[in-house]
């Protein structure tokens, strides 16, 4: 069993902020001197508690269960029982959400076909732009209010057990890693629980930066992190711009291709270096990019590619295709060649994972386990020399926050 410190120190802390809801009166989640959340204890967290959050921290485990036929499996791409491509049917939320909309659409689709009564996914904190938190929406109105990319650490998972004492039928939209750690706490509950999780939606995630990421931006604008009025990462278009108004009227902006075009400014956190689910095997659902090559070359009318991976995935998108809420543009998409044209730095990356993995336990320091990921269907276990060295510098190593 490992402690907080051991797994925000080794770098396989995400920050999700589950912990902190299994532990709310000792553990915080802070911002940290390098741009992280992490959870601040008060007093070190041991026993009952530390046990639960050993089992369901995402960052110690992620636990694949594919229900679907075998056909229906790839060993790199995960369960897929239909590849398609479209938007949400309506316009606004198509052109102002990260891509096409598609997450947005469906968490009000949830709640207006009465199938949920809250989505729990993240936005900005009210009058605080440069932070996100956890939000649980209940109207489509407040669904939009969250939709749009964060590139900087957030913990959607803090409100979690709130979310599951409440017995209230719930959503759950967030990152791969994310959605791990809400399906490790299903499994987990007591028989009789009201706990009541009935879809949980991801988008594709090659990684979530470190607010530095931000924050050397602004300085590249000379905007101060309290001048600033808004801050839009992507959306208002596909991908959009990513916008900056500062106190003094003053609008600062990037392409998409700008912002991210030096992967040495990407300042990623170290648990996305060794993951091996950024596609969100799994979620019910995924949303996900679907430029050729991985990344756009203009601004044009966003599309998604749409994984629907369980039964209640694919019923749930057939039930918003009926309705008009998602439009399908191509459908039943092969998917190897498909992903491997939308999704290459995922297919890059996950190959990579096991030796960056290897790497880790190489060099002492525990690591996340895979549970229903073929790793050697399709790679090797050698170690990552380069993972070595970068572990031999410390760039593994987040500091965990003070609680107060
Ligand atoms: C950190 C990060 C990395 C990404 N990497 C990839 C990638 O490698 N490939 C790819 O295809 N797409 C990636 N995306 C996803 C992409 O930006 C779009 O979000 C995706 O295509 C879904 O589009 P949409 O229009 O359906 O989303 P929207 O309708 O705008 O909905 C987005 C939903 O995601 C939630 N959300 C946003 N940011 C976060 C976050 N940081 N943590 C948890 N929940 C969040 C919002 O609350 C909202 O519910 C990434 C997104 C993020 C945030
Ligand atoms: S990954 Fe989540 S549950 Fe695990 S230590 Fe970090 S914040 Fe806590
Ligand atoms: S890359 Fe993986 S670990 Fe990192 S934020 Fe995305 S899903 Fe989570």
């Amino acid at each position: 069993m490992l402690s907080i410190q051991e797994i925000v120190e080794s770098g396989l802390c995400i920050g999700c902020g589950l912990c902190a809801a299994i532990a709310p009166d000792d553990i915080v989640i802070r911002s940290t001197t390098n741009g992280a959340e992490r959870p601040a204890e008060r007093v070190p967290v041991t026993g009952d508690a530390l046990a639960e959050i050993n089992r369901v921290c995402p960052g110690l485990h992620v636990e694949v269960e594919p229900t679907a036929p075998e056909e229906d499996h790839s060993a790199l791409w995960g369960q897929v029982r239909r590849l398609a491509k479209g938007h949400a049917g309506d316009p606004t939320v198509r052109f102002e959400s990260a891509t096409g909309g598609v997450l947005t659409a469906l968490g009000q689709f949830m709640l207006t076909s009465g199938r949920v009564e809250q989505v729990l996914h993240v936005g900005p904190v009210p009058g605080d732009p440069l932070n996100w938190q956890a939000k649980v929406s209940t109207t489509p109105a407040e669904v939009a209010e969250g939709s749009r990319s964060r590139y900087g650490p957030v913990a959607p998972l803090t409100r979690l057990v709130e979310v599951l004492d409440s017995g209230i039928p719930t959503a759950v939209v967030a990152k791969p890693c994310d959605i791990a750690g809400v399906r490790s706490m299903l499994r987990g509950l007591a028989i009789g629980h009201p706990g009541d999780v009935r879809y949980v939606l991801a988008m594709a995630c090659g990684g979530a930066s470190l607010l530095t990421k931000t924050t050397d931006m602004l300085d590249s604008f000379g905007v101060a992190p309290d001048q600033v009025k808004s801050l839009s990462y992507r959306g208002y278009g596909n991908p959009g711009p990513t916008r900056v108004v500062a106190d003094d009227g003053s609008t600062h902006e990037l392409t998409y291709q700008q912002l991210w075009e030096d992967e040495g400014t990407w300042d990623l956190q170290w648990r996305c270096k060794v993951c091996a689910d950024g596609m969100g095997e799994v979620a019910d659902i995924v949303s996900l990019d679907c430029w050729p090559g991985g990344g756009p070359t203009v601004e044009d009318d966003g599309f998604n590619g749409i994984i629907a991976r369980t039964i209640e995935g694919a019923e749930l998108l057939d039930a918003a295709i009926a309705e008009r809420v998602i439009v399908i543009t191509d459908d039943d998409l092969p998917v190897h060649e498909t992903l491997e044209l939308w999704q290459p730095h995922q297919s890059r990356r996950k190959r990579a994972v096991p030796q960056r993995l290897a790497a880790m336990a190489a060099s002492g320091l525990p690591v996340t386990a895979y549970t229903g990921v073929h790793f050697d269907r399709f790679t090797t276990g050698s170690v990552d020399d380069g993972t070595m060295v970068r572990i031999e510098r410390g760039a593994n190593r987040d500091p965990q926050p003070r609680f107060s």
